[in-house]
């Protein structure tokens, strides 16, 4: 059985801060973030541009980064908090770092479950916002413009995430 602690346990189901986990984190964080008004997506009858255009991508990408990284960006090889260096702005604003210790470069998205990600900050938060309140697939990527097989792919990964972060738990507890 898998337990978070477990040298096979990804860094990112660990509990970052109070054993909450990465995914309960991210959970709870776009349950959260639904309250919220400038999110709405409620469905509007003469809707001729997507939703995404009204949104702030630095902004999103910023709360994808609290998400990812309660405790803050960490060099994912060596864990340094400092001397990171800005190597790329050219998906600003994801930026892309090298760790002046070890000379990783890396993302917020790297070794996280978003990992590799071609979708801009704004989608990613709209997308798990949807996953959070149980938005059908289909009609997720019909409001996004989104590929339907991509976005199933991305929701599988986490709810398999999930799933085990939530038998590690029960493991744990019993
Ligand atoms: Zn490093």
């Amino acid at each position: 059985m898998l337990r978070p602690g477990d040298s096979k346990t990804p860094w990112w189901l660990m509990g970052g801060t109070g054993g909450s986990g990465f995914t309960g984190l991210i959970r709870l964080s776009v349950i959260e973030g639904a309250t919220r008004p400038h999110l709405s997506v409620e469905p509007e009858p003469a809707m001729d541009f997507p939703i995404s255009d009204l949104m702030d991508q630095g902004a999103c990408y910023d709360k994808l980064v609290s998400w990812l990284h309660p405790d803050g960006l960490a060099c994912p090889r060596c864990g340094a908090r400092d001397g990171l260096v800005v190597h790329h702005r050219h998906r600003d604003p994801v930026i892309d770092y090298r760790c002046a210790g070890c000379r990783r470069v890396f993302n917020a998205f790297t070794g996280t479950l978003l990992q590799g990600t071609k979708r801009r900050p704004v989608e990613l938060v709209l997308i798990l916002r949807g996953f959070a309140q149980g938005v059908p697939t289909a009609q997720l990527a019909r409001e996004l413009g989104c590929d339907r097989k991509e976005l199933l792919q991305l929701r599988h990964r986490l709810q398999h995430a999930v799933y085990r972060f939530h038998q590690a738990a029960l493991a744990q507890s019993s």
